[in-house]
């Protein structure tokens, strides 16, 4: 198994100062892959900027200006949540054009799979704003990008990160060609995802949104993982899946209220290993989206890395959370949204 992953130093300096969205989140990663020799096994893919065309594929051209405008007057915060330094321009293309280094990479066969370890994230950025830490939706562009460029009639992108990537359900809401599965807890930031948000007109049935109480935990989400998300893939039969692997679900993690473990991550990239041998020949591209807790964020990577090099053993130092609380009625949840979406 050949295994990409994406990395440059420019992803450093976007500089957010007191903020869980920092550096040290690539810096844990990298030096954990090092550490354990796992980066020897990967292929290094060189990422690029994405050109202001590319970005156009998602966003409105006066939120392009905008981002550069701000980072040219020295950075500032573009809401509550979400701030720039004068790097953070080039940064975030740099993000968007290293996810689309990475999946150029597995659809051109110079790699089996890929990873891309870059910031700031993007799954919460619309058309025309910033919003959640993210500046652009790397995955929606990439996702554009690679249809485009390979002339793909079905892509899917599956979303893991705790928080609902709405702005990548907003890209493709209409777009029938692009399936989205999001499971998130909720109700939560940013409140969108609920399980009636399916996709409208000839899109309806292409948003799955799997909305899920706080507390869950490996089982809950491998329940999930098996009876609606696999099932919903193989139905559509994507030439390519993106992942939007965001590692705030773990028990660690002190932004969301999830209870996933290393372990159970490891789980999940198994299932959708799985789908992506059996329908398109293993394409599979993952991009870093959230995950703040540093040692449950880079033992996670490195469990997603491992599955995908079809190593066997996974590590996982953290272990599984100590008060496990049980939540109930994921049957419930489970039947309802195989019913919306008509999964057998
Ligand atoms: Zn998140």
């Amino acid at each position: 198994m050949k295994v990409g992953y994406v990395y440059h130093p420019i992803y450093l300096k976007h500089d957010t100062g007191q903020h869980v969205e920092i550096a040290k989140r690539l810096e844990a990663i990298m030096s954990h892959l090092e550490q354990t020799g796992l980066k020897q096994q990967l292929t290094p893919i060189k990422p690029r900027a994405a050109s202001v065309e590319e970005l156009l594929l998602v966003h409105h051209e006066q939120h392009i200006s905008h981002i550069q405008d701000v980072a040219q007057r020295g950075g500032g915060w573009l809401d509550p949540d979400t701030v720039m330094s004068p790097d953070s321009y080039e940064a975030a293309l740099y993000a968007a054009g290293g996810l689309i280094k990475a999946t150029e990479a597995v659809m051109d066969g110079e790699v089996d799979s890929a990873f891309a370890l870059v910031r700031p994230p993007g799954h919460h950025a619309v058309s025309r704003r910033a919003m959640g830490f993210c500046l652009f939706n790397n995955v929606a562009i990439a996702a554009k990008y690679a249809m485009a460029k390979y002339n793909l009639e079905r892509l899917a992108i599956v979303d893991f990160d705790v928080h609902h990537g709405n702005g990548t359900q907003e890209t493709f809401y209409d777009d029938p060609q692009v399936l989205y599965t999001s499971t998130h807890e909720y109700p939560f930031y940013p409140g969108t995802g609920d399980v009636d948000e399916t996709g409208s007109g000839a899109a309806k049935g292409t948003t799955i949104n799997i909305p899920l109480r706080a507390g869950c935990g490996d089982n809950e989400y491998l329940q999930v993982f098996e009876q609606i998300v696999a099932p919903a893939v193989r139905r559509f039969k994507p030439q390519l899946i993106l992942v939007s692997a965001g590692y705030d679900p773990h028990w660690a993690d002190e932004l969301a209220m999830m209870q996933v473990s290393t372990t159970g991550f490891a789980q999940m990239v198994k299932i959708i290993k799985q789908i992506a041998d059996e329908l398109c020949s293993g394409r599979v591209v993952f991009t870093l989206e959230g995950g703040y807790n540093l040692t449950a964020l880079a033992t996670s990577v490195k469990a997603t890395f491992d599955v995908l090099l079809g190593n066997t053993n996974i590590e996982d130092p953290l272990g599984q959370p100590q008060r496990r609380f049980e939540i109930g009625g994921i049957d419930q949840l489970i039947e309802r949204i195989k019913k919306i979406h008509n999964l057998a």
